[in-house]
């Protein structure tokens, strides 16, 4: 029997409910219906000086106004940071991520040189195969994954369809910062997992944080979602409507 369809919709509330995310809640809510799946909700509350209550709450009275009711209860991203920072010391202990101890100099020096080659901006890997011992006193690494070196990483979109990604494109971002706190793409890939999401289905400014996204995934050994990335809805000014 196929897996039972998992949904989710997850809007960060730093702002009023818009069309735009409305029409991708939209779609992931009539999937979820459609197959008898669940549709969930993941309230990404992890920005603490943005996020605001009323804007949580605007996003409850939103969706019940439009009739986009989700199953069983909201999962708040900001409560589980515990969880998501287990992860990523899970990912050190299978040696997929690593300590970084660069200081914000060393950082910037990467970014000089990379911009001096015309290249993004992008961390050299300084730390992924260093001695750690070689750490420096009192300074508070951040965890780095290591994102693959070599090859392509492929999205089978459902809607965008083949998207090709050059691994050369990808460093190896930080998953938990100096201060212990998960990223945002550690926080995503952690939630959508532990809620059992199967289909990703959202916006498609976010395509690129798939392929990172998958890194992880890749690295935890874990299956691997369905991605629909839907087009925005554009102004007539060409901007995206939020
Ligand atoms: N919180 C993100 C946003 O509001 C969505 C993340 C996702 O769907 O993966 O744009």
């Amino acid at each position: 029997m196929p897996k039972p369809v998992v949904t989710r919709f997850a809007p960060s509330p730093t702002g009023y409910l818009h069309i735009g995310s409305a029409r991708t809640a939209l779609f992931s809510w009539a999937y979820a219906r459609k197959m008898q799946g669940t549709f969930q909700l993941r309230i990404e509350d992890t920005d603490r000086e943005r996020s605001t209550e009323a804007a949580v709450q605007a996003i409850y009275d939103g969706l019940r106004w439009l009739g986009l009711d989700w199953d069983g209860e909201p999962t708040l991203q900001f409560s589980r940071a515990a969880r998501h920072a287990e992860i990523a010391q899970e990912l050190l202990r299978r040696g997929q991520a690593y300590y970084c101890y660069c200081s914000p100099a060393e950082l910037e020096q990467m970014r000089e040189e990379a911009r001096a080659k015309g290249l993004p901006p992008r961390y050299n890997g300084m730390w992924r195969d260093r001695d750690p011992a070689e750490a420096p006193q009192g300074v508070a690494p951040v965890i780095r994954i290591k994102a693959p070196l070599k090859g392509e990483i492929v999205v089978h979109d459902h809607v965008q369809g083949e998207v090709v990604f050059k691994t050369e494109n990808l460093d190896d971002f930080i998953i938990l910062r100096s201060d212990g706190t998960p990223t945002y793409m550690l926080a995503v890939v952690v939630d959508d997992h532990d809620m059992g999401v199967t289909h990703i289905i959202r916006g498609d400014d976010h395509l690129n944080n798939a392929f990172r996204q998958l890194a992880i995934i890749r690295a935890m050994g874990w299956p691997e979602p369905v991605y629909a990335h839907v087009p925005l809805i554009h102004g007539s000014d060409g901007a995206k409507l939020s």
